[in-house]
């Protein structure tokens, strides 16, 4: 697939789970404002019911009659006789014979028309009528006193004077925007105001729908990982790809060559000139026979590969002498790297050298990164093989002064095929396999392989040997 439309698709993708995600944002938010609606609405309705309820039981205490400038309680009318009272503790005096009377309603202060407890047990009804079941604080407000004469039920002591500060303590009644005015037929100045507030009300709106909130983030971010680990396969099997046609390519150029010269070789044995010559002939088989070595150890290399990653590779262990096999394979390096003015030294430090292993594996390992320290050293190569001792193994530093790699190639020299693409690399030959066999053998010897590495400065690579093997594990993994 090409990259362009794979980015468009992450675009489109990415968009699509934005839009939903904004989409059901603006639903969710939709919803709270209705539910605000429906609870502000019935709040205002069990206010009124309240109010309703208030007024309907204080009215009857609150009538008086005023007769002939006096004022009396309230009495039946066809029995106008009694002691009145103004009610605030004014004179009082018999009324006898009535000729006329006044009848005018006379409003006592709040606090004495309203039962502190009923309201708050009638309000609680109102609420629980109207389905409203959390928490609350209510409040009625005098005109008259400008405060609050009543709090949750109790009556609160306040200085008569009106007041002209607010009254501290009620911020959240005072700014409520749940209301009710009490004796509203009344005239203005003795009427009063039910205020309700309700701490939890987000709380309440929100709980509802938090579910389908985080179901909304949950499932996208979902969505997003699975999409994200999709992208990461897709561009890791381009990688992949790309890497396997880099590796036919490699193999065909690896191939070509040898091919071309045998074919030149038994040209030139065929040629009647040369067939006579026997120094000639031998010349040529030997470079034949050479030629096919050379394509055999490499179809070699990737069937091991291959063995490798079905499985079928067992380890044939023994007991491995790291100094020998190191030795051996130094020996044979030092014959590329001294025409090329290099050096390969080692430096035996490990006491105990004896490790348990597949002998022709691990010379394999070795060999490979003596090989590629040699490849990758494009001036003198300086190679470097330490052994030293672990708790219980062995430890195999292999250093040159070569290229060394970057962080980037650090993190991928160990996967199958990778080879860094640059340009003045063309002409090193290989298959990308090398390092990724070294750390296939490594790991099914319990052992580990590390990369130190700076561009330009060099790169050692580390191996670690553990000194046994547990034994019911010979296979590869
Ligand atoms: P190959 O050598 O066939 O390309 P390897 O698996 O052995 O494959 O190595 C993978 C890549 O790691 C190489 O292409 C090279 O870029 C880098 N590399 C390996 N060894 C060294 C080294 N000693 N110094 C610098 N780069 C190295």
């Amino acid at each position: 697939m090409n990259k362009r439309v794979i980015w468009l698709i992450i675009g489109v993708m990415s968009m699509a789970v934005i839009g939903v995600v904004a989409l059901q944002t603006d639903l969710i938010l939709t919803s709270i404002r209705a539910n605000e609606d429906a609870f502000d609405k019935n709040v205002q309705n069990a206010l009124s019911a309240v109010a309703e309820r208030i007024e309907k039981t204080a009215t009857s205490k609150d009538a008086m009659l005023v007769i002939n400038g006096y004022s009396v309680d309230y009495v039946p009318s066809e029995a106008v006789v009694g002691l009145g009272g103004d009610g605030n503790g004014g004179m009082s005096i018999p009324v006898t014979g009535i000729t006329s009377y006044d009848l005018v309603n006379v409003y006592s202060p709040l606090e004495e028309r309203i039962d502190a407890a009923i309201l708050a047990q009638v309000l609680k009804q109102e609420l629980q009528n109207h389905a409203i079941k959390t928490n609350y604080e209510f409040g009625v407000f005098s005109e008259d006193r400008q405060a609050f004469i009543i709090h949750d039920g109790y009556y609160v002591a306040d200085n008569v004077q009106p007041r002209t500060q607010p009254q501290p303590g009620y911020s959240n009644l005072s700014l409520t925007d749940y209301s009710v005015t009490l004796f509203e037929n009344d005239q203005g100045e003795a009427a009063g105001k039910l205020k309700i507030f309700f701490p939890e009300k987000s709380r309440v709106m929100w709980s509802a729908l938090l579910p389908s909130f985080l179901g909304t983030f949950l499932f996208a971010a979902l969505i997003l990982a699975c999409f994200g680990y999709t992208v990461w396969v897709i561009f890791h099997q381009k990688r992949l790809s790309e890497m396997k046609t880099d590796f036919i390519n490699n193999m065909t150029h690896e191939f070509k060559t040898p091919i071309a010269t045998i074919s030149l070789a038994a040209d030139s044995i065929t040629n009647p000139r040369i067939s006579g010559d026997i120094s000639k002939v031998e010349r040529f088989a030997n470079i034949i026979k050479q030629e096919n070595k050379r394509m055999n150890s490499q179809v070699e290399k990737v069937l091991q590969m291959a063995q490798i990653d079905r499985e079928e590779s067992k380890l044939r262990l023994a007991e491995v002498d790291l100094h020998d096999v190191i030795s051996r394979a130094v020996e044979n390096i030092g014959l590329q790297v001294e025409p090329r003015q290099g050096t390969a030294t080692v430096v035996l430090r490990a006491t105990n050298p004896i490790v348990q292993g597949d002998l022709t594996h691990i010379s394999n390992v070795v060999n490979n990164l003596l090989d590629n320290a040699n490849k990758y050293s494009p001036n003198v190569p300086h190679i470097t093989v330490t052994t030293s001792d672990l708790k219980d193994g062995v430890q195999v530093v292999v250093s040159d002064e070569g290229m060394g790699m970057s962080k980037e190639a650090r993190k991928h020299i160990f996967d199958k095929f990778y080879r860094v693409h640059t340009g003045d690399l063309h002409d090193v030959k290989g298959f990308g396999l090398g390092l990724s066999y070294v750390k296939a053998i490594m790991d099914a010897h319990r052992g580990t392989v590390e990369v130190r590495s700076e561009l330009d400065k060099g790169s050692d690579f580390v191996l670690s040997f553990p000194r046994r093997q547990d034994d019911g594990r010979l296979v590869m993994t």
